[in-house]
């Protein structure tokens, strides 16, 4: 994903180089094909009009179509060039008295265009300025073959370290792309999960809910888990003893369920198990499973004495209608406080709510509005 922004970069670098390219030809074409004299054949003028009207078509193609695809940077500079080196080799009979300046104009001309538009496009250089650069040295004939040379050679040798610059640069951009995106995604990760239990915090929930909602149409059940008597816990065995309690809770649960429910940290001492594409009797089975595996676990708690002498949770259980969560956390958290009230160490379900004559909990806080 990240290197193909970066490559549509590329992409639109290379389209405005190929486009300047174009633009450079056609001013020099025109100039040139003005600047012919009357004595000049119209076979000597023939390649600069041939540039001018080339280089103008697919100008004005790529400017009504920005989208097309430019993959002929290399080809259309080794076709111009060849025209270049055709208008030199042309004009050059008409030069008698001015041959070698002549030869050296034509040289840096073309490469000072290939220099301003293909200065990143070493194959693309290379390709629009040697047929100029052989066709000058051939019809040099050796009587400057040093200067000539030269004025080929430097050029050539500072664009092709230039180009390895840029390669380096280039791939030095794209690991640090995929490394900046990678961090990106290991944080984002690392922002849904408890630091503690590395269960689901409840922006993992949010997540987690989302693409569920979206891709299962199954039934789902929120359950609601509290451990019984944890501030007394924390209060008599120390606040490091209640951390490793509630790591050993957090690992039960997440091993009494299945790999497709949805385990989260809802609060201080307090689980949501997302139970999804499951029916009710199994949800009920799950819910029962978790709370009987915390028992098993059996961390003592000399003041849980009142439910049992290890470390107990109450649950609740609700059904998830449609998509609305908060109605489902709302019957959990009801079903959860009456477990509480009728003794801790239990499940009840949102259907117990209904036979009970006890006082109902005040509505939690929504998941995604706040703090419960
Ligand atoms: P109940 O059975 O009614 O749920 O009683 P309770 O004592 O569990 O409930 P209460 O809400 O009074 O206390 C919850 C305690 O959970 C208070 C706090 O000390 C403890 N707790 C919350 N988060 C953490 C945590 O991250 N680590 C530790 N060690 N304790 C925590
Ligand atoms: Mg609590
Ligand atoms: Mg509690």
């Amino acid at each position: 994903m990240q290197t193909k922004i970066y490559d549509e970069l590329l992409n639109s670098k290379r389209r405005l180089s190929l486009m300047l390219f174009l633009f450079l030809n056609i001013v020099t074409a025109l100039f040139l094909s003005l600047r012919a004299t009357s004595h000049t054949p119209l076979t000597a003028c023939a390649p600069t009009l041939l540039i001018a009207i080339f280089s103008v078509a697919l100008l004005a193609r790529l400017l009504i179509n920005p989208a097309a695809q430019i993959q002929r940077l290399n080809s259309v500079a080794l076709f111009t060039g060849l025209l270049w080196a055709w208008h030199i080799f042309s004009r050059y009979h008409y030069q008698f008295y001015i041959a070698d300046n002549y030869l050296l104009v034509a040289l840096v001309s073309v490469f000072f265009i290939s220099a301003i538009a293909l200065g990143d496009h070493l194959l693309a250089f290379c390709l629009h300025a040697l047929p100029t650069a052989a066709t000058v040295l051939i019809l040099d004939a050796g009587r400057n073959t040093l200067l000539m040379l030269f004025t080929v050679t430097l050029p050539l040798v500072g664009f092709t370290l230039h180009h390895l610059m840029l390669r380096r640069l280039d791939n030095f951009t794209r690991r640090l792309l995929s490394q900046l995106y990678a961090e990106k995604e290991s944080y984002s990760d690392l922002s849904m999960l408890d630091p503690l239990t590395g269960l689901y915090n409840r922006r993992g929930l949010t997540n987690r809910l989302q693409s569920i909602l979206e891709k299962h149409s199954g039934s789902h059940f929120v359950l609601l888990l509290d451990i019984d008597n944890f501030k007394a816990y924390n209060d008599n065995y120390g606040h490091t003893m209640g951390d490793q309690a509630l790591i050993r809770v957090s690992t039960a649960i997440r091993d009494a369920v299945r790999s497709r429910d949805v385990v989260t940290r809802f609060g201080g001492e307090e689980f949501l198990v997302l139970l999804t594409n499951v029916n009710e009797t199994i949800a009920m089975q799950l819910a029962e499973r978790i709370r009987q595996y915390v028992v098993n676990l059996e961390i003592s708690h000399r003041f849980n004495d009142k439910v049992s002498t290890h470390v107990t949770l109450s649950a609740g259980i609700a059904p998830l209608e449609g998509d609305d969560f908060n109605t489902a956390l709302t019957n959990a958290d009801r079903a959860l406080y009456l477990a509480k009230n009728q003794g801790r160490n239990m499940l009840l379900s949102w259907q117990d709510l209904m036979n009970s004559t006890q006082p109902q909990a005040a509505d939690p806080q929504n998941v995604f509005t706040g703090g419960k």
